[in-house]
């Protein structure tokens, strides 16, 4: 089979599962990865067969995509913030709006030295690495549960060549608080679907990605907020800011629950125009 043959193979049989702006986008992706070919190369080089190791990574990744794997798990690349991450199974695959929430972080952080920063939830480190990269004076201790997530995190802050500290935790419980000092920014993209909803997420996410990323009990959807909310009551200093990603329908109320605890707060939309983030200060 040439190239241009597989490449309307890909086109054919994922028009089923994607759109077609993303089934072109993802076949990209993969033809990119994995024969180092754009489709404007296809013009002059499609009608070339490719050799056993191109034309079977091209076989499984086709196989892949049918099952709904993400197309950054097959690759196991993902880019963020113009940096490269690796991801796997462990971790969720770091999206767009991140970007955006990380972005106010390094606005208010940048210039200073020694700021202490908190990030809840390490995943695969996106937001961390991110943030030492672009606001390089300041400390950064990022914590998450999963230790297969921290590994894969770990890597990408050597491979980004920041450092940052990683810690196994679980935030959820305030035991594991004690020997934490006190922060100027506390950043966190944290787990907020009730378990119940996952049947109306797209099969790639509910299939492939994490669950321990996802997923909070129905009965307590805000649990890792109002967690937040009570440490930073102690951990935040007076002059600190908490940055935090939300449910576009959960804003308000997750504002309400720091509005509550007398902090000040600001609802900012993403750029499709959603309520996406909550950003919160004594
Ligand atoms: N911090 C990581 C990210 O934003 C992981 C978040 C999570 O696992 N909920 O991609």
């Amino acid at each position: 089979m040439t190239f241009r043959e597989f490449y309307s193979l890909y086109l054919d049989e994922l028009k089923s599962i994607y759109s077609k702006g993303e089934t072109a986008a993802v076949t990209d992706t993969v033809f990119r990865f994995f024969a180092g070919l754009s489709r404007t190369d296809l013009i002059t080089k499609g009608h070339l067969i490719p050799d056993e190791k191109v034309s079977s990574a091209l076989k499984v990744s086709l196989l892949q995509l049918n099952e709904n794997v993400p197309v950054q798990y097959i690759t196991g690349e993902a880019w963020f913030s113009g940096l490269r991450f690796r991801v796997d199974k462990n971790v969720l695959i770091p999206r767009p709006e991140t970007e955006e929430l990380v972005q106010e972080a390094v606005q208010f952080l940048k210039g200073s030295i020694g700021k202490n920063v908190l990030e809840i939830g390490s995943g695969s480190g996106c937001i961390p690495i991110t943030i030492k990269k672009y606001a390089q004076g300041v400390q950064v201790l990022s914590v998450e549960l999963s230790k297969a997530a921290l590994d894969v995190s770990e890597e990408n802050a050597a491979a980004n060549k920041v450092d940052i500290d990683f810690r196994k935790m679980d935030f959820l419980n305030e035991n594991s608080w004690k020997d934490l000092p006190m922060f100027d920014v506390i950043i966190s993209n944290p787990p907020y679907i009730p378990e119940e909803q996952k049947h109306m997420l797209d099969k790639n996410v509910s299939l492939h990605e994490p669950s321990i990323a996802l997923y909070v009990p129905q009965n307590d959807p805000f649990i890792f907020y109002r967690k937040i909310c009570l440490f930073a009551k102690t951990r935040l200093k007076q002059t600190g800011m908490i940055f935090l990603e939300v449910d576009s329908g959960a804003a308000q109320q997750t504002a309400e629950i720091f509005s509550e605890e007398n902090f000040i707060t600001k609802i900012k939309n993403d750029l499709s125009g959603n309520e996406r983030f909550v950003i919160a200060c004594k």
